[in-house]
């Protein structure tokens, strides 16, 4: 899902314990929060602190949400953007958007902050269809600019996500600037079972619900779509008068989100 149109250092609660599953993505993530609570014992023998990371995988895998839980974690204030955003709604601006973002970032570090679609505003020349090329350049220019402009003792990090790292201008993945790639894949069986359990806390499920089951019944799903998933069989069971959410409800509501899947599949944009 989109970040929240312009997070303006924001005091999250969200953690790890909320993030089921992606146990690598994890590891290394907690290196960076461990930067913005202790920087100087990681500057004390001349060492840099990156500036960035890359969070790199499909839609709907937790890449806002480990964003956010890094925030938590880290105790910090959560700033973020859309790249979709920039693109759609602030035609003619996007560059004093970003350094006004910056300059409120820098006022409140450490902090995060979290740029979601970067491809949107991060691509290479002569690959954007919505945004013409020098609005874009512009945008993406000042970011540069901005990544450059502070010293890597200034505690903030900045994140940006993708899922098409390919179509990047290598300019944002130079050395100092998103230098670290995370990759944030689809949930196997395990961690879709894992992802289950946390969506299902506050369901009121039938004692014989087969969290198993769900799991191998939900092959090729995000975390989005299990979320998704627990949802609306909580909603199917509540049409139906139950008092609590059975088996078939889940059936039900994993046929439901496939068919929305699907139609989406449908629309997608022509040049993927
Ligand atoms: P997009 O690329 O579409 O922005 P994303 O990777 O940023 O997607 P999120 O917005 O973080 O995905 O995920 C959407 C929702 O799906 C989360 O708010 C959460 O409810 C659920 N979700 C996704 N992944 C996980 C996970 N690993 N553990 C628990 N919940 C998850």
């Amino acid at each position: 899902s989109k970040a929240t149109l312009f997070d303006k250092g924001t005091r999250v609660n969200i953690t790890f314990n909320d993030v089921a599953g992606l146990d690598e993505a994890k590891v290394e993530v907690m290196e960076i929060v461990d930067f913005l609570k202790n920087p100087k014992k990681y500057t004390a023998l001349g060492g840099k602190i990156p500036k960035g990371a890359l969070l790199v995988g499909p839609p709907g895998t937790g890449k806002t949400l480990l964003a956010k839980a890094m925030a938590g974690e880290a105790q910090v204030p959560f700033f973020s953007m859309s790249g979709s955003d920039f693109v759609e709604l602030f035609v003619g601006v996007g560059a004093s958007r970003v350094r006004d973002l910056f300059k409120q970032a820098r006022e409140k570090a450490p902090c995060i902050i979290f740029i979601d679609e970067i491809d949107a505003i991060g691509r290479a020349r002569g690959k954007n269809v919505m945004m013409s090329n020098d609005e874009r350049e512009n945008t993406l220019n000042q970011l540069l600019v901005e990544m450059d402009g502070f010293g890597t003792d200034s505690g903030i990090i900045i994140l940006a996500a993708t899922n098409r790292p390919d179509v990047l201008d290598t300019a944002l993945l130079r050395p100092g600037r998103f230098d670290r790639q995370i990759s944030i894949d689809k949930p196997d069986l395990a961690g879709r079972e894992q992802i289950f359990h946390v969506h299902l806390k506050p369901i009121k499920t039938s004692p014989n619900l087969d969290i198993k089951k769900l799991a191998s019944m939900t092959p090729g799903f995000a975390g989005a779509d299990i979320a998704n998933v627990c949802n609306e069989a909580a909603l199917i069971a509540a049409r139906k008068g139950k008092t609590e959410v059975e088996m078939d409800d889940f059936n039900d509501a994993v046929d439901r989100v496939i068919g929305g899947l699907e139609k989406k599949n449908k629309i997608i944009s022509p040049e993927e």
